[in-house]
């Protein structure tokens, strides 16, 4: 039996039911099988899970078909699944602080980046998505075949999509997959990570209570290994949407083959943020701090890479450090900190690794140092003196660390900032409209924020150049991938 064990906070919320939810009901795994979820603040258990399997997984496919080919929601006249689907957003922003709160046991993220950040923004993809559900229109074509033809296309729901998301963004992550595939009138198993699974499961709660069918939404937490890959190798499941790494995401698309499934990935980044020396460097600063440290760095769009002009190279360095410095490390329920620890005691191990390789290549600017034992904590880390080559340049850390390196002129910087396998997102900070067009045009990203950084929102597309994935998440673009388009061609005279 799953159950949870405690909750460290006064005013943490209660965890409640960890159980499978499946075909509308909350269920033990079918081998009785848990797991356990820790709290990263404290490395103390957090809770037990029920741990989806294979069985599992066959059962909440099973569901999810019976829920699409019965049809009580793709049958359901889109202005009632609008409404459902709004619904949702106005009920996990009701529920924000038990939400946020789940969020900072099971992630470690500040509590109020949490309710005032994550679960806004999972709101807004139900708030923005639900009114998809009524457009999502086909076209009329002109044919030049010889005889008289009606020709259209019409979009349908593609089916039972399984949805598997990371750790660093549980609910949002969860929230760009499941509203999307809810407005194209589509059937979900979602699996969250092993290592955040409380607020997928919460969710699914709460869309049978805003009135999405039983079975439309299934959520079983368990393991990549074992959960993910039986969903994504299931002969059943017609679309996987997956969000984490890239070497993950290739184990996906080699299990999806079987029956040739729909992707869509969303994968990892090592992200350029270049500094001109005509930017507002107040602005540049501050922006290329949070857009390096919020969310511990556990942030696939982190700007990790920071090019700063020559000519102001010593200041944006001497600016960052002080940032960096002046931010507050610790307990997420604590309202001053702006970095709680890293999500687990596995992912501390790889981070603090990547320090004190930072270390050996160039400078430690500021930070650097770590907790050993208790919570998983990494102070804000700024390297110098590295190289393009440097591994810590070059690879994904996924923590609180960056580096920055400094550059002469435009084509330069762009050919080093393209230099990598990764292709998600790219800042920019100039004066310069002209040097802000070309830079968005050279950019091999899919997202170019200027003068700003990490701005999301549930109508800007979101998604990868090159490793970094294929297909888009948010837009109304996403809704292509949650469709077939069916061309219906009818003779109507000689
Ligand atoms: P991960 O790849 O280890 O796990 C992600 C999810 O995939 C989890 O639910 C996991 O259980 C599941 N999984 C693992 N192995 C699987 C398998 N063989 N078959 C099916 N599912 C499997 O990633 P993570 O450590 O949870 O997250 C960090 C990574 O995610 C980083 O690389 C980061 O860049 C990336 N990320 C990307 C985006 C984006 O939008 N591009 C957003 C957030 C995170």
């Amino acid at each position: 039996m799953s159950t949870p064990v405690v909750s460290p906070h006064a005013d943490a919320p209660a965890i409640g039911d960890t159980r499978l939810l499946i075909d509308g009901d909350r269920v033990d795994a079918a081998e009785g099988a848990t797991f356990d979820v820790f709290n990263p603040a404290t490395g103390e258990l957090l809770a037990k899970v029920a741990e989806a399997r294979a069985e599992d997984v066959d059962r909440a496919v099973k569901a999810a078909r019976r829920a699409f080919e019965s049809g009580p929601w793709r049958d359901m006249k889109p202005a009632e699944r609008a409404r459902v689907i709004w619904k949702l957003g106005d009920l996990l922003l009701e529920n924000a602080a038990e939400l946020g709160g789940l969020e900072t046991l099971d992630n470690g993220k500040p509590f109020l980046q949490a309710k005032g950040g994550d679960v806004p923004a999972a709101a807004g993809l139900f708030h923005y998505m639900s009114g998809w559900a009524t457009k999502l229109e086909g076209s009329t074509i002109p044919i030049s075949f010889p005889g008289t033809f009606h020709t259209y296309t019409k979009r349908e729901a593609l089916g039972v999509v399984g949805l598997i998301v990371p750790w660093n963004f549980p609910l949002t992550i969860a929230a760009w997959k499941v509203a999307p595939a809810l407005a194209a009138g589509n059937t979900i198993v979602l699996k969250p990570s092993e290592v955040t699974p409380l607020t997928a499961l919460r969710l699914g709660e709460l869309a049978l209570e805003a009135g999405i069918p039983e079975g439309v939404l299934n959520v079983v937490p368990g393991f990549g290994a074992d959960a993910g890959a039986a969903l994504t190798a299931h002969p059943d499941v017609d679309k996987v949407s997956f969000t984490g790494s890239t070497t993950t995401g290739r184990t996906i698309m080699r299990a999806a083959e079987g029956n040739i499934k729909k992707l869509t990935l969303e994968l990892g980044g090592k992200s350029p943020d270049i500094i001109f020396g005509d930017a507002n460097l107040e602005a540049a600063i501050q922006g290329a701090s949070d857009g390096i440290f919020y969310n511990q760095g556990e942030a696939c769009a982190a700007g990790s890479r920071i090019y700063a002009h020559r000519s102001v190279y010593d200041e944006v360095v001497a600016g960052l450090s002080k940032a960096a410095e002046a931010i507050k490390v610790g307990d997420g329920f604590d309202p001053d900190s702006f970095i709680g620890p890293l999500v687990s005691k596995q992912h501390h191990e790889k981070v603090t690794g990547y320090v004190d390789l930072g270390r050996e290549e160039g400078t430690v600017a500021s930070g650097g140092t770590y907790a050993k034992d208790g919570g998983y904590f990494v102070t804000p880390t700024v390297f110098t003196n590295v190289t393009d080559e440097s591994r810590v340049v070059r690879e994904e850390i996924f923590g609180p660390v960056v580096s920055v390196l400094p550059f002469d002129d435009t084509d330069e910087v762009i050919r080093r900032a393209n230099d990598t396998r990764y292709g998600l997102t790219a800042g920019v900070w100039t004066e310069s409209m002209s040097t802000a067009h070309k830079m968005a045009d050279a950019l091999k990203a899919g997202t170019v924020w200027v003068n700003c950084y990490g701005v999301f929102d549930a109508a800007m597309p979101f998604g990868g150049y090159k490793e970094s994935g294929w297909g888009r998440e948010m837009g109304g673009i996403v809704l292509d991938d949650y469709t077939e388009s069916k061309t219906v061609c009818i003779k109507v005279g000689d």
